[in-house]
């Protein structure tokens, strides 16, 4: 029996698996984003020195 893996106190329910609820499931893509955002950051300062050289 594995348990939710944000708030680790709930079994998963079948519609928001591996999460336990709407809420969870959120939480979770909501930390995904906030790494996902990091690296396109990282990504534009390159671009911008790209733009001087030419
Ligand atoms: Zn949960």
């Amino acid at each position: 029996m594995s348990l939710c893996p944000i708030c680790r106190k709930a079994e998963p329910d079948p519609r928001y698996k591996p999460f336990c609820s709407r809420r969870c499931s959120d939480v979770d893509l909501q930390r995904w984003f906030a790494g996902a955002y990091a690296i396109p950051a990282a990504l534009d300062e390159t671009v911008d020195e790209d733009d001087e050289k030419d």
